[in-house]
């Protein structure tokens, strides 16, 4: 098997070429972004391995199924950046790491809540100014909190255990209620009413037509003042237009955020040196209650080692004509 791996990170490699020896599969690590400009990069090999950010829509589909690729195996657990219904009709076959660490993911999450609560980050950078006031710097208790969370699959799951272990109270909301969750103390409740109840918010569901804009103005409009908003799941779940409007009013009083909406031009990359055009990104920069990280919450040792494996495993199925148990389908 040839397989042409896109969005190459040093990390990537690391993991990749760690485990590949015992697979006998020829790897082509590139950097390039997949999109329907850079899938001719793909020829000649069977297998194409993408990220989140890759762009697998109709266009590069349509590209990769020319050069002969059968199979898309995403080293991520979401697929939303696959147009699934035109890999169908190409007979191009999806395959995911549904579940690599979703400790990993909770507990960025739960360092992004406790950084904004207990505001380390301003801490951090004052200690190495030898600015030893705590002006300013009065934080507030998790213990006792409601926490409310929208999505109880893998990551919602870990995430709502340590909630828990916090002494909080945790409401949740799923289309599919998780019987080991409540058996622990979760309490399911309606959208709406885990809007008006929770101080903290965290979005652990998956991007869909559903979801999209999950949190937007009428949504937050049924929130207490000063929620504090969380998503490390994917950026479009919240209207950043207005979120902008609800931090200005006072509404979100925090917001932690993992992704982005408009994160594929920004996120993976060192635009240091460039003028941000992203004026949403921006904004949400200058307010001093929000605290944004560039899609890292996936990135430990653990998670990393389990994404090569689960990968190399998908693949190897393919290979041997194997069930895909972790296809994904239109
Ligand atoms: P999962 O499939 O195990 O769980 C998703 C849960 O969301 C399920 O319980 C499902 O029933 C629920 N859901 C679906 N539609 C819903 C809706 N309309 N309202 C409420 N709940 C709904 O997925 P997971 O492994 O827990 O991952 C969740 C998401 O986290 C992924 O889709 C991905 O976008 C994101 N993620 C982010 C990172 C990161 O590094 N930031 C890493 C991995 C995953």
């Amino acid at each position: 098997m040839r397989i042409a791996f896109f969005s190459t990170k040093k990390y990537d490699r690391d993991s990749f070429s760690s485990l590949v020896k015992d697979y006998g599969f020829q790897i082509d690590f590139l950097e390039a972004k997949l999109d329907h400009q850079s899938a001719i990069l793909a020829q000649g090999h069977d297998v194409v391995c993408a990220f989140v950010n890759d762009q697998i829509d109709s266009k590069t589909l349509e590209i990769l199924s020319k050069e002969g690729v059968k199979l898309i195996a995403l080293r991520c657990a979401g697929y939303n950046q696959v147009d699934l219904e035109k890999a169908k009709e190409l007979g191009i076959r999806i395959v995911r790491v549904p579940a690599y660490s979703p400790e990993a993911v909770a507990e960025h999450t739960f360092a992004l809540i406790l950084t904004l609560s207990r505001k380390t980050h301003k801490a951090y950078n004052r200690v190495r100014e030898s600015n030893f006031s705590l002006e300013g710097l009065t934080g507030f208790n998790i213990f006792q909190k409601t926490v409310g969370v929208i999505g109880t699959g893998a990551i919602g799951r870990a995430f709502c255990k340590i909630a828990l272990g916090f002494g909080c109270k945790v409401l949740a909301f799923d289309v599919m209620e998780n019987a080991e969750m409540k058996k622990i103390g979760v309490q399911y409740c309606s959208l709406d009413e885990l809007f008006a109840r929770s101080q903290i918010i965290s979005l652990h569901c998956p991007l869909t037509p559903d979801t999209h804009h999950i949190i937007n103005k009428k949504a937050m409009e049924k929130m207490k003042d000063g929620t504090m908003l969380i998503n490390t799941s994917r950026g479009a779940l919240i209207d950043t237009k207005a979120v902008i409007s609800a931090l200005k009013h006072g509404k979100v009083g925090f917001l932690g955020i993992d992704v982005y909406e408009q994160e594929e031009d920004l996120f993976f990359q060192n635009l240091s040196e460039q003028i941000l055009k992203d004026d949403q990104i921006s904004r949400l920069m200058t307010f001093p209650n929000v605290l944004i990280t560039g899609h890292q919450a996936f990135l430990t040792k653990e998670a990393l080692h389990q994404i090569a494996f689960t990968t190399l495993e998908n693949i190897a199925a393919f290979a041997s004509d194997s069930e895909l148990v972790n296809e994904v389908k239109a």
